[in-house]
């Protein structure tokens, strides 16, 4: 009986959203047209991030900073390719915090860093996205609208892919499984195929000399910056996954096959090749 009622509730707050916060053909469109990733989707699929969409705007407060204007197009842009990655998931794995934050372009982070001494330190450093554990995610709107480009770079779904690696504490490359979505795949078989990968890529780094350092930045699918922790790279072959998947399939297979598996979608395949459960 109680469930019964929460479950009436609950379809209708979602109906309520979906109805206030609906968004209309026009600006769908638009959003489909600066994102051109999005146009792997099924129309079914399309339909239903449509609907994530307005459930998450529903859900989720945005913000901005320096008297940036915050428009449609923009929250709409945002919370779509905040929705692709849990769109096969749920948007339940978003819960816990609320705040988006949109700050015109790069902002400055402190951060307090250990050295090899074991001096902490105080550093400030220039961001174009954060997640922070149970708190908001703040992103440059210059760099959010650098995506679809010939590169994989995507700030929104980086740092949307953190806020899932959060979900079992740290991030650190590892998010929780769940075993109605990911079995057989658990833990261990992650830690075999991303681990590796991870040393892979960090040796490949390392091995750049200096004088084609710059070279191997441009040219490299995945971001050298990947490097500098695992979860930075969970994040960054997130983001290649959905803008780059073909190269990055082509370049990573076994890597590719992980994170498919992990968001539930195949999106070098045209459409989605896993149904929702
Ligand atoms: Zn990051």
């Amino acid at each position: 009986m109680f469930s019964k009622l929460t479950q009436w509730l609950g379809t209708r707050r979602r109906d309520r959203a979906l109805r206030d916060y609906a968004i209309d053909d026009a600006l769908w469109q638009a959003t489909l047209e600066r994102l051109p990733f999005l146009a792997r989707l099924a129309a079914p699929d399309l339909a239903r991030l449509r609907e994530m969409t307005s459930l998450f705007i529903a859900q989720k407060e945005f913000s901005t900073a320096h008297d940036l204007e915050l428009t449609d197009a923009m929250t709409v842009a945002i919370a779509a390719q905040a929705c692709l990655p849990v769109l096969n998931l749920s948007l339940d794995l978003y819960r816990g915090w609320v705040g988006v934050i949109v700050y015109p372009g790069e902002f400055v982070i402190r951060k307090t860093v250990e050295d090899e001494d074991g001096v902490v330190h105080e550093v400030e450093q220039d961001a174009s996205g954060e997640a922070w554990e149970g708190g908001p995610v703040v992103l440059s709107w210059e760099d959010a609208q650098m995506t679809g480009g010939s590169d994989a770079y995507n700030v929104v779904i980086h740092e949307f892919a953190h806020k899932l690696d959060m979900l079992n504490g740290e991030a650190d490359g590892h998010p929780p499984l769940v075993r109605r979505w990911h079995a057989p795949l658990d833990s261990s078989g992650w830690a075999d195929v991303f681990d590796h990968a991870y040393d892979h890529f960090c040796a490949q780094v390392d091995a750049v000399p200096q004088r084609r350092w710059t070279r191997f930045e441009r040219d490299s699918l995945i971001d050298p910056y990947a490097a500098d922790h695992p979860s930075e790279f969970f994040a960054v072959c997130s983001e290649a996954l959905f803008v780059a998947p073909e190269a990055f399939e082509a370049a990573y297979p076994e890597l590719y096959r992980l994170l498919a598996r992990y968001y539930r979608q195949d999106p070098a395949q045209v459409g989605l090749a896993f149904t929702t459960a």
